[in-house]
This record gives C-alpha cells, structure tokens and sequence, in this order.
C-alpha cells in the first residue's frame, strides 16, 4: 500500500498535513490557497471534488465534440459555426453574429467562414436592407453536417436521464448557477430561446402578419418558428437581465 493510501486508508485527514504538496488540509477544512487540481485538497472538500469533475467532463465533451468535428472534416470551430446557423435566430448570421458566438474576432470568424464556404456546407448571400452587409446560410449539405454533429451529446443526455429525476433537477439548479457565473466573468455567452425568456409575450397579436408572439426587448413582432431559435438576448423568465 502507498504512502497516500495507507493515509486514506485510516480516514485520517490530519495527516494529509505530512503530504509534500499543498499548504496544508487543517482537520477536513480545504487549504489556505485553492489548490482545485490537487487531490489532497478535494479530499478534504464537496466543492473542490466538484469543480474537478466538472473539469474532467469539460475535457470529455470537448474530446467528443473534436471527434465528431474531425469525422466530418471539421474543426471544432467549423462545427460550433454550423451549429449556430442551425439554431439561432437568423438575423444574428453574420459575421459580427458569428464572431461574438464563438468569442473570436471577426478576422478568426472570416477564415472559419471560408473554410465551410470552400467545403461547400455555407455560403455568403447579400444581407436585405443592409448594404454590402452579408448573411450566412446553410447549404444543404451543411444542414446535414451540423444535424450529425447533435449526437456529440447523446450520451451525456441519456446519462443525465438515468440519475433520479430529484438529483436531475438538482443538477440542473446547480449547473445553471455555476454558468451564471461564468456568464457574469465573461467566459460564456447563453444562447436560449424565446418561450424560456422573460421578454417574451406569447400571442400578444395574433393577427399580426408579421408575427403573433412579442419580443419586449427589441419591441418587435416575433414570427412562430423564430421563437424556436437561440438568442443571445434571452433572460430567464422570472429572472434579471444579463450585466
Ligand atoms: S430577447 Fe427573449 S423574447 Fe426577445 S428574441 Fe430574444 S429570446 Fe426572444
């Protein structure tokens, strides 16, 4: 038996102090310093065994996303592109649009854009009403490429599914504030749609032919199928504005 498993072994935390790494794990309380990757100081903490297996299942799903990415001859970039004209709503498809979803300057955007363009799964159309502005759009074959890229979640969900439903809707309380915490240090941006966002009034106007449901944000009317597609200016209902 090792060292640290004879430790561990006698459920003894107070001789972690002996441990050669971290500052110390003082009678089960976490370090002085947040040492997050050293085992010796989750021992000792939920929140620190916690934000490791969020770590290693972020390092999982990019590993699966890469896979499905390559296996169509993309990189992860190309694919998150696809995705996002997959599911947003289609007036943010353009490059600044596309920029801002994948947290990259317009240049990097550009080059993502010629790539799928040159792979035949986009193409650049004249955007309506704005001069020499131009919108991005789906070929079919590019439609199919991001459909296929759905299941780098299959498992996860199916996983998730198999957890008691309580422990489903802890998780998702749980993880819903860790990612407002991230949305608030600036690290994500939420994409959600309208029938989950506090500024939406379904059927406001029904015999509006320009849209039955209402954005109170951008005081628009809102077409059916619209609503079905991700936003960035979406806030939970119920809940605040993003800062
Ligand atoms: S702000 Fe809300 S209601 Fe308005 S388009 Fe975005 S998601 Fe829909």
């Amino acid at each position: 038996m090792s060292y640290t498993a004879s430790i561990i072994g006698r459920g003894n935390l107070g001789l972690l102090k002996k441990l050669p790494w971290g500052k110390a794990v003082p009678d089960g309380n976490p370090p002085e310093r947040p040492f997050s990757f050293a085992p010796a100081h989750r021992m000792a903490n939920v929140a620190g065994h916690i934000a490791v297996a969020l770590h290693r299942i972020g390092q999982a799903l990019n590993i699966l996303f890469r896979e499905r990415s390559e296996a169509l001859g993309l990189t992860s970039p190309q694919a998150q592109a696809l995705l996002f004209l997959r599911y947003s709503r289609p007036d943010l498809h353009t490059l600044t649009g596309l920029a801002e979803r994948l947290l990259c300057t317009p240049a990097n955007a550009n080059g993502v854009v010629d790539a799928l363009e040159r792979k035949g799964l986009l193409r650049r159309e004249p955007a309506r009403g704005v001069r020499g502005r131009k919108r991005l759009r789906l070929t079919r074959k590019g439609e199919v490429a991001a459909d296929s890229l759905d299941s780098a979640l299959t498992d996860l969900e199916r996983w998730i599914r198999e957890l008691p439903e309580e422990d489903q809707r802890a998780l998702l309380h749980a993880t819903e504030a860790i990612v407002r915490r991230f949305v608030q240090a600036g690290y994500v941006r939420v994409y959600e749609m309208c029938w989950s966002c506090g500024f939406f009034r379904p059927d406001a106007h029904p015999e509006d032919p320009r849209g039955p449901h209402h954005c109170a944000f951008a005081d628009v009317p809102l077409p059916d199928p619209i609503t079905y597609r991700e936003c960035p200016d979406h806030v939970p209902a119920g809940g605040r504005p993003r800062a």
